[in-house]
């Protein structure tokens, strides 16, 4: 059975640097859950950062590998640099994929973190561009397959050809 990596906010924890979950109430979700097969993390705290905590991106012009190479910063809305915490939370998530033999992630777009299509620009004024966050580079270089919310459909049958395969 494929078990699945999932960002924890998506499953209702109140993580998010608001303070809030972004809950995904969906019924193939809730099977998955009943079958045992979700691993749930919310990497940034699992590195030590607080819920609430201050809103952070990626430093204007740079990228997630960036990033992970000690090119560039994550930083915080007041300027602060947290880089530490975010590369830290990428390494436990990969971490907890080898372990646990995951090949598949639902990640929640638009994180620093966990964005896999887009993440904001570094200015903290809601702009968005095509990207990706800390943990969803690390886990694709790490092999995992890695599918926003949005395509939770086509999660599902990634993983109905990967166990019809197998
Ligand atoms: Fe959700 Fe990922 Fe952000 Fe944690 S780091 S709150 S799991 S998007």
């Amino acid at each position: 059975m494929e078990k699945i990596f999932v960002s924890s906010c998506l499953l209702g924890a109140r993580v998010r640097y608001d303070g809030n979950a972004k809950t995904l109430d969906d019924q193939i979700l809730a099977t998955w859950r009943a079958e045992g097969r979700l691993v749930s993390m919310c990497p940034e705290m699992a590195a030590g950062l607080p819920s609430p905590r201050l809103p952070a991106e990626i430093e204007s012009g740079a990228s997630a590998q960036d990033v992970l190479e000690g090119r560039a910063h994550v930083i915080d809305k007041e300027g602060g640099i947290v880089t530490a915490p975010f590369v830290a939370g990428a390494d436990l998530a990969v971490e907890v994929a080898r372990e646990q033999n995951i090949r598949f992630a639902l990640l929640t777009d638009g994180s620093p973190s966990c964005g896999s299509t887009f993440v904001h620009g570094g200015h903290f004024d809601g702009q968005k561009h095509e990207g990706e966050g800390v943990v969803a580079a690390r886990l694709r270089a790490a092999g995992v397959q890695v599918f926003t919310q949005e395509r939770l459909g086509d999660l599902a049958r990634a993983i109905e050809m990967a166990e019809n395969a197998g």
